[in-house]
């Protein structure tokens, strides 16, 4: 059984990145999907496919030299994030088995430690369903509603023993992370929708240096984690 990775990185938000999208906002002197790459390209994973979007003109333009014949480009990304892992998929049917496994890990976490990537990949390999690096919730998380005069307020305190945020890579066996994507509705995240088959992905500790940079502030922290570790 070989093991691959699936990065999906044909999103259009552009906020971050000055107009460019997000996936080559500079950090750390290469486009953040350089990092995301380079945090996959391990002698473990056979190859590292990259779903763009069909009319990505960024990606030929930077230097991808490092990573020599394992990065392959896919310019058949979709409307969302579920829908351009699936048509990676399919695109990549004939090279990849459906017993394979495959990493799937966003371009917008370009800090993923070598030690939580290595973790995943032993607890998963070993687990009939699957697995995703995740952590356990630290902060008090509080369910809103709106009063009568539009005001939020707090309408409960959730048990937060039971929560985990969900992180990538997600590590699912190629088939039956294909015919998830192709049934489900609505997923934010792969393990959704092999969820949605009524399985239960295992949750592997991950760590906070494997951040979603989201907010303008995340871009310091994320560049600090690089600084540390490139
Ligand atoms: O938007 P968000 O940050 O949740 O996106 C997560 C990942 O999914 C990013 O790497 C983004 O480029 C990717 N994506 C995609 N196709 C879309 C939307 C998002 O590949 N249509």
């Amino acid at each position: 059984m070989a093991t691959f990775a699936l990065i999906p990185a044909a999103g259009s938000g552009t906020r971050l990145a000055g107009g460019a999208p997000k996936q080559y906002l500079p950090l750390a002197g290469q486009p953040m999907l350089w990092h995301a790459v380079r945090a996959l390209c391990v002698p473990q994973v056979a190859a590292v496919f990259v779903v763009l979007a069909a009319h990505d003109e960024q990606f030929a333009r930077q230097d991808w030299e490092a990573f020599g014949a394992k990065l392959h480009p896919l310019y058949c990304g979709g409307e969302t994030r579920r829908d351009s892992v699936f048509n990676g998929l399919v695109a990549v049917r004939d090279s990849v088995n459906a017993d394979d496994w495959v990493l799937v890990h966003d371009a917008a976490r370009p800090c993923l430690p070598r030690a939580d990537l290595r973790r995943l990949m032993d607890e998963g390999a070993a687990d009939s369903v699957g697995a995703i690096l995740a952590l356990p919730v630290a902060d008090t998380v509080k369910t809103a509603g709106k009063d009568e005069a539009g005001v939020q307020r707090i309408a409960a305190t959730q048990e937060r023993s039971q929560l985990w945020l969900a992180q990538t890579p997600q590590m699912f066996r190629a088939g039956l992370l294909t015919q998830a994507l192709s049934r489900c509705a609505g997923a934010t995240d792969d393990a959704a929708a092999i969820e949605q088959m009524g399985l239960k992905p295992r949750l592997v500790l991950g760590s906070r240096q494997n951040l979603k940079v989201t907010y303008p502030e995340d871009v310091a922290i994320a560049e600090a984690i690089l600084a540390r570790t490139l």
